[in-house]
């Protein structure tokens, strides 16, 4: 038919790499009309990125599909430093944990972005009928910004094409391989996604206007409420909206290499960052399936001409071997089966942007750039829409006001330009040369490399997030006179629990049948909010007695909980609130607590999973949850967690006024209450 079609939805995605499926992933639990659109015919299968943070792990966790990455995962626990010894000879001059113990429930972790995004497209099918169309283009963009304020409209036009399959199937520099058996099999490059080969949106764009109608069944206007750039590092969305990425392109030209390694270098299953003497330095990343990643630092010489840019056709996975070979020589080393390769140079940049009048927004590889030395790319992408994507379902689904999807831009700009800063100090650690003595003061000491390593591990973890002040987190302990508004935390009463910090996680056991189970667990990612009474000691009267009054503020006809959630929802779809008390399991009985803490669903009877006891548990430990988070039993303190696990407000247990005050700020009254 030559009717053009058209559609209307409330998020359109362009791009479904690691950022557009998390955001795809999050807004399929919340059930929010959403299209997410990729130029590529099919997912990445092999090679790109690898590293899962530990902070990437808990966020699996809380959408259900952690232990898929968890199994199939290389786990890495160890690092191992080799540098030059005063005659220059290669050596192990130390070792130190992967992950800092304790900092979290899941480790680092190692598993090729395919894999990821099969994760995501298998939870996406599993909650949502959102599927990605591939080898669908957008190709033009218009934005009435003047309807921007209202959020019932949708300012947002774009134009869609379909591709051919030639057209959505870029060409690869194909590499014939013989394995020892005689066998001949292709390798995959990831070349074509590098930005050392021009992009070629724009002449997809071109060859698609061409066609012009003669294909118009092909083409599609959607009119949309938001539109999200998830469209990589040359993001056509990008380019729509005018932002710039700010910052400067280094001369650095990494290899990337991934082989079934054989070499008698006795560190190969170990992450190893390896510096030579002279023939620059190396970063071994033992993966799943045998596989070894090697990154090296390319000398500009190995693949520029004259002193030209460089050249990707001067770049083979025999330079980045030859490379590797020189900088852990005497050691040996050669591949029989190379699995992927590629070879990219790296811009350190941000975006001066991250959102245009809070309608389209950008994330990912889109708005920062960097070295892929801490393997964070694809973690700080994907974090990228999770922050943004319960905002938006919060204010599509009209439970909050528009003003909270600002805090996108504010919280996640910081943590591009962090990421940045860290990135900046680690690559001259890691690509200069090791010092020789300490005389030399251009050279990098040992010493210095591995405290760097040690305290890039805690950024690197993902865990250090910690997000400003704004109307999602109420850091401020003190108010002056004027601004009797100001919401107040009293971080005092938790010393361990960090505001604007991801809640941190110990086992607790469940009050109705002990069963133990980390607190994370139970801050699942579906969009709710959660208040977490920890009333302390409830066999102490005074305990029990704010206890009892909290409830029946939370549970009463007009408490914030009930404003705030659609009459034709359950009680805690919105906000949930959950107890952990210190005991005793036995002297208290749950059914004998305030409803508000173990609702009644109708037909569904009692809530049995709302209410968890910090005490020895029969066959896991004792997960010491008030001592670990600095909470006193004797006191107690109330905690108020967004959606996304981060800590909103610490404050007395029963100050329901505060805590009404902090959701008043931003959440809807519901009609009908
Ligand atoms: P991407 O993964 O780039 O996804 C963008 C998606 O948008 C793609 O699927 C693309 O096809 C699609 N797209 C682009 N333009 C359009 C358009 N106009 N219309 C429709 N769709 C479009 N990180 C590491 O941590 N370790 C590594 O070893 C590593 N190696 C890398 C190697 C290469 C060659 C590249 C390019 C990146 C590598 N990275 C690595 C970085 C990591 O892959 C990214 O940080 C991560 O994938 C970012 O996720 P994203 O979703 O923002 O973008």
């Amino acid at each position: 038919t030559l009717s053009t079609k058209e559609d209307h939805v409330d998020v359109l995605i362009v791009g479904a790499g690691p950022a557009g499926l998390m955001l795809a992933n999050w807004l399929s639990r919340c059930r929010v009309k959403t299209r997410i659109v990729d130029k590529r015919g099919s997912k990445v299968f092999n090679g790109q990125a690898d590293g899962l943070q530990c902070r990437t792990l808990e966020i699996f966790d809380s959408f259900d599909f952690a232990h898929r990455a968890w199994r199939e995962a290389n786990h890495m626990l160890e690092i191992c430093l080799w540098n030059p010894d005063e005659n220059g000879h290669l050596q192990r001059s130390d070792r130190i944990p992967d992950t800092i113990p304790g900092i979290s429930r899941f480790q680092q972790v190692v598993l090729h972005q395919g894999r990821i995004e099969r994760f995501f497209l298998d939870s996406i099918k599993e909650h949502s009928d959102i599927r990605v169309e591939r080898g669908v283009l957008p190709t033009s963009f218009n934005f009435d910004e003047a309807k921007a304020g209202d959020f019932e409209d949708y300012p947002i036009s774009v134009k869609l094409s379909t591709l051919s399959e030639e057209e959505s199937t870029p060409q690869q520099q194909l590499q014939h391989q013989r394995s020892s058996d005689g066998q001949e099999t292709v390798v995959e490059d990831g070349l074509f996604r590098s930005n050392l080969v021009a992009d070629d949106t724009e002449d997809l764009i071109q060859a698609t206007e061409a066609k012009g109608n003669r294909k118009s069944n092909q083409v599609e206007h959607i009119k949309a409420k938001f539109l999200v750039g998830c469209d990589g590092a040359h993001s056509w969305v990008r380019r729509q909206v005018g932002f710039n990425l700010e910052g400067g392109s280094t001369d650095y030209i990494w290899g990337v290499l991934d082989i079934v390694p054989i070499t008698d270098f006795p560190d190969i299953r170990h992450r190893c960052a390896i510096h030579s003497a002279d023939a620059g330095s190396l970063m071994v990343i033992p993966r799943e399936n045998k596989l070894v990643r090697l990154y090296i630092q390319l000398q500009a010489t190995d693949c520029q001409k004259n002193g030209s840019k460089a050249d990707r056709s001067w770049i083979t996975p025999e330079i980045i071997l030859k490379s590797a070979q020189r900088i852990v020589h005497p050691y040996k080393l050669d591949y029989a089966y190379c699995d992927w390769w590629t070879a990219y140079q790296i811009g350190q940049r941000v975006s001066n942007k991250f959102s245009q009048s809070e309608r389209v927004f950008l994330a990912g590889d889109a708005v920062h750039t960097h070295s892929p030395k801490a393997g964070q790319g694809m973690n700080v992408s994907m974090q990228d829409t999770y922050n943004l994507g319960w905002k938006l379902a919060h204010v599509i689904n009209g439970l909050s006001e528009p003003s909270i999807l600002q805090t996108y831009e504010s919280e996640r700009r910081q943590i591009a330009q962090d990421l940045i800063a860290f990135d900046h100090r680690f690559s001259r650690l890691f690509s200069g040369r090791p010092a020789k003595d300490i005389m030399d003061e251009e050279g990098v000491s040992m010493e210095e490399f591995k405290s760097a390593f040690e305290k890039g591990n805690e950024f690197a973890s993902g865990i250090a997030v910690d997000y400003a002040t704004s109307i999602l987190v109420a850091k401020e302990t003190d108010v002056a006179e004027q601004d009797k508004d100001t919401i107040i935390s009293k971080p005092q009463l938790a010393v361990n629990i960090d505001i604007g910090k991801r809640m941190p996680s110990f086992k607790v056991l469940n009050h109705a049948d002990a069963r133990p189970w980390h607190l994370q667990e139970l801050l699942k990612s579906n969009g709710r909010w959660r208040v977490i009474v920890f009333p302390g000691r409830l066999t102490e009267s005074q305990n029990m007695e704010r206890f009892e009054r909290l409830g029946a503020a939370l549970g009463g006809p007009d408490s914030f909980i009930r404003q705030f959630t659609p009459p034709d929802k359950s009680i805690d779809s919105v906000i949930e609130v959950l107890t952990v008390h210190s005991g005793s399991r036995t002297k208290v009985e749950l059914l004998d607590l305030p409803e508000a803490f173990h609702p009644h669903h109708g037909d569904m009877g009692w809530d049995y999973w709302k209410v968890f006891v910090d005490e020895e548990s029969y066959h896991e430990g004792h997960g010491q949850a008030y001592e670990n988070y600095g909470i006193d039993p004797n006191h107690g303190v109330s905690v108020i967690i967004r959606p996304d696990q981060y800590v909103s407000w610490v404050g007395e247990v029963d100050d329901y006024e505060q805590m009404s005050r902090f959701f008043t700020s931003f959440m809807k009254q519901q009609a009908g209450n």
